[in-house]
C-alpha cells in the first residue's frame, strides 16, 4: 500500500441504470456509477454525450426515467421513481452545484448571495449565515468582495463566489459542469486552483470539464461518456496514457489538439 494514497469512505453518489430520454432522443442509456467519500472524478466526453444530464439526473434537477440515484443512503430516484417534492428539496442541500454560467443574482452584493440559501434552507440566522460566508470567501480568496455588487466582478471572481455559495449550503458532494468553459483563458486557473484546494481538503467531487491538466492532476477517477454510456473510467493515468476505447482516444486527440 502506497501510505501517500487517499483513503476513501462509503459512496456518496450510487448511481444504477440511470436512463432519461428527451422525446425519442435516449441521452442517458443505463449508467452505473459509484462516487466515493473524498473521491474526485472527472467526466470527460464529447459534446452531447449527456454529461450535463448525468449530472442534472444527480442533484434532481432532471428528472431520470430509469434506474436508481442515491445520495448518502437515500434514494433520489428509485426504481425511475422520483423522490417526493419535500424530501427532494432536503436532499438537493446535500448537493451542492456548480455551472458554466455563474448565476448570481445581480442585485444582492457578494455576502448576500452566499447567505440567501443558508438562511433560507438551513434556517441560519444572518450573524450564522456571515460568518460562514466570510470564511469562505476567504478561503476562496475573496475576503475583500464581500460588500460588492457581481457586476464589478471578474468572470473567475464569479466563478468563485459561484463556488462559495455552494459550499455555505454544507453539501456532501459538489457537482461542477464544465465551470472554467465560459471563462476567458487567464483566469480559468484561479478557479481551478480553488477546485484543487477543495479536492485536497477532502470534499467529494464530480467534475465535467474540458481541462485535461487539472484531471490529470486532481482526479482520483476519470470517466468517460460517448453517446448516453460510460464507455471507460480509470486512474487518469491509464486514461490518458493508455486508453482501452478507440473512441476515447479520438476524444483525446481532438481536446488536445484545440
Ligand atoms: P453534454 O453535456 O455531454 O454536452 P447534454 O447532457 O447537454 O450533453 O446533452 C445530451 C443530449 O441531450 C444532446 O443531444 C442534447 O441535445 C440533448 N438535450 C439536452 N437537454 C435537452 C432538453 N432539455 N431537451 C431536449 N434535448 C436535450
Ligand atoms: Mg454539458
Amino acid at each position: 500500500m502506497n501510505p501517500t494514497k487517499k483513503e476513501f469512505g462509503a459512496p456518496i453518489l450510487k448511481i444504477e441504470g440511470l436512463g432519461k430520454s428527451y422525446g425519442s432522443l435516449q441521452v442517458l442509456k443505463g449508467i452505473d456509477f459509484e462516487v466515493e467519500a473524498r473521491q474526485v472524478v472527472v467526466v470527460i466526453g464529447p459534446s452531447g454525450s449527456g454529461k450535463s444530464t448525468f449530472l442534472r439526473c444527480c442533484n434532481g434537477l432532471e428528472t431520470a426515467e430509469q434506474g436508481t440515484v442515491e445520495i448518502v443512503g437515500k434514494k433520489l430516484v428509485d426504481h425511475g421513481k422520483m423522490m417526493g417534492e419535500s424530501g427532494l428539496n432536503q436532499l438537493r442541500t446535500d448537493v451542492g452545484m456548480v455551472f458554466q454560467s455563474f448565476n448570481l443574482f445581480p442585485h444582492l452584493t457578494v455576502l448576500e448571495n452566499v447567505t440567501l440559501a443558508p438562511r433560507k434552507l438551513r434556517g441560519m440566522t444572518r450573524g450564522e449565515a456571515e460568518t460562514v460566508a466570510r470564511e469562505l470567501l476567504a478561503k476562496v480568496g475573496l475576503a475583500a468582495k464581500a460588500d460588492v455588487f457581481p457586476s464589478t466582478l471578474s468572470g473567475g471572481q464569479k466563478q468563485r463566489v459561484a463556488i462559495a455559495r455552494a459550499l455555505a449550503m454544507q453539501p456532501q458532494v459538489m457537482l461542477f459542469d464544465e465551470p472554467t468553459s465560459a471563462l476567458d483563458p487567464e483566469l480559468v486557473g484561479e478557479v481551478l486552483q480553488v477546485m484543487k484546494a477543495l479536492a485536497n481538503d477532502g470534499m467529494t467531487m464530480l467534475v465535467v470539464t474540458h481541462e485535461m491538466g487539472f484531471a490529470r492532476e486532481v482526479a482520483d477517477v476519470v470517466v468517460v461518456m460517448d453517446q448516453g454510456r460510460i464507455i471507460e473510467a480509470g486512474p487518469p493515468a491509464q486514461i490518458f496514457t493508455a486508453p482501452r476505447e478507440a473512441r476515447t482516444r479520438e476524444f483525446l486527440q481532438a481536446v488536445i489538439a484545440r
